[in-house]
């Protein structure tokens, strides 16, 4: 099968020019070998079974039989009542925030370290982010900041209208101080699980714990439609708003009447049919993805400098892509450094997000807390981590990175 360039690929080749800042001729046998994506799609052999029978029966439309069970065993999948299927995560975080009430001027508060499509959609609402920095324990949003910024902003008597909360690259935020804090200020908590499909916290799945949850299907994603998304909640009026918002807010008449602004956000049934084929092998992916985290933990954590992203006792990862922090002194080598000579040997890596209170985009809005996720950033590094990858991957990984140590 083929598999298709991950688009998060720079599709630079090689410079051979460049010096190699180690010596690696034992590995140079090696630069022949293909290319190692960060994350690129694993299918499994169901999924184009679905789509053939899309076709075959006609059902080419956002709508159709596999769209309703794509959301039937989803729900199942992660233990919630209501889901609906759409055509991104970023749709569904879009409509989570109308859903909640989110106004033109309203303030929102959000996770910092993250993908910058957590806030744009507040953008879209005219609403305005507040950026929660991260605690060094999980990487998410640290509960005490959340906590300080709530008793700040309630002084001045102007609450935010919603919390957006990131569980970052698989890995669960402390949920359980952060819905408490939630719950005493009647604050509504989005959480975006975009990236944690199949994490849990406390044994329960992320995404299911607050007012509604965000998952996507990009095609970098543990389980990939393309692209896709899912908005789930336990409660069903809002699931159903959701539906009737996704599908242009289209009154019940005989003509097309609208009373409502609307979009055209739900998922296509032929895209529905991959999800339901990869929803099957969610677990197994969860389990490659953990497996080489530990193959990375073991033989990269051991080294001086070298620190993988934690897993607090509190959750269950996914390590949907495993990252690691690279104390330069330590090391030898800063994460610059060796993002180059991975690239040297067509190895796709990517530095950890940058905080969102650093982009241009939002140099207006206001960011609580210090500079842990601005430290994560700059020494972070996101290794290959594909569920398809294979030993002899994970082993020039691991054989490069491990050359470069001092
Ligand atoms: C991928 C991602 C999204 C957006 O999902 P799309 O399906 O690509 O729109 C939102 N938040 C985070 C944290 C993500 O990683």
């Amino acid at each position: 099968m083929q598999h298709f360039q991950s688009e998060t690929s720079d599709n630079r080749t090689p410079d051979t020019s460049e010096p190699n800042i180690a010596d690696h001729s034992d590995l140079d046998i090696q630069k022949t070998a293909p290319p190692i994506l960060l994350s690129p799609p694993h299918l499994g052999t169901d999924e184009l079974g679905f789509v053939v029978n899309a076709f075959e029966t006609n059902w080419i439309a956002p709508a159709g039989p596999h769209l309703d069970a794509f959301e039937q065993e989803f729900s199942e999948a992660v233990g919630i009542s209501h889901a609906a299927a759409l055509s991104s995560g970023t749709a569904g975080i879009h409509l989570a925030l109308q859903l909640v009430g989110v106004e033109p001027g309203d303030e929102v508060f959000c996770s910092t370290l993250t993908f910058v499509a957590s806030a744009n959609p507040i953008l879209y609402q005219g609403a305005v982010p507040v950026f929660i920095d991260s605690e060094r324990t999980s990487w998410n949003m640290d509960p005490n900041l959340l906590s300080q910024a709530l008793r700040q902003r309630a002084r001045l008597g102007k609450l935010p209208k919603a919390v957006v909360l990131v569980h970052l690259y698989g890995q669960s935020a402390d949920l359980g101080p952060i819905l408490e804090l939630c719950n005493e200020y009647d604050i509504p908590l989005i959480e975006d699980a975009a990236e944690s499909l199949g994490a849990t916290y406390q044994g329960k799945a992320t995404g299911t714990f607050g007012r509604l949850g965000v998952f996507s299907f990009n095609g970098n994603k543990i389980i990939t439609t393309s692209g896709g998304g899912m908005l789930v909640s336990e409660d069903a009026t809002l699931i159903a708003k959701a539906r009737f918002l996704s599908t242009q807010a289209r009154d019940i008449a005989p003509h097309y009447q609208h009373s409502h602004l609307g979009y055209n956000y739900r998922l296509s049934n032929v895209l529905a049919g991959i999800g339901r084929g990869q929803l099957r092998l969610l677990s197994k992916k969860v389990a490659a993805r953990r497996r080489i985290y530990h193959r990375y933990l073991q033989d990269l954590g051991s080294l001086p400098g070298l620190t993988l992203m934690p897993e607090p006792t509190f959750g269950r990862a996914t390590h949907w892509l495993s990252c690691m922090l690279i104390d330069p002194r330590k090391f030898g080598v800063s994460r610059n450094r060796v993002q180059e000579a991975l690239r040297d040997h067509q190895i796709e890596s990517r530095p950890v997000w940058k905080p969102l209170h650093l982009q241009p985009l939002f140099a207006q809005c206001d960011h609580i807390g210090g500079t842990v996720s601005e430290d994560l950033f700059n020494n972070g590094i996101c290794l290959p981590s594909g569920s398809g990858m294979t030993d002899a991957d994970l082993d020039r990984v691991i054989a490069i990175i491990s050359s470069l140590a001092s």
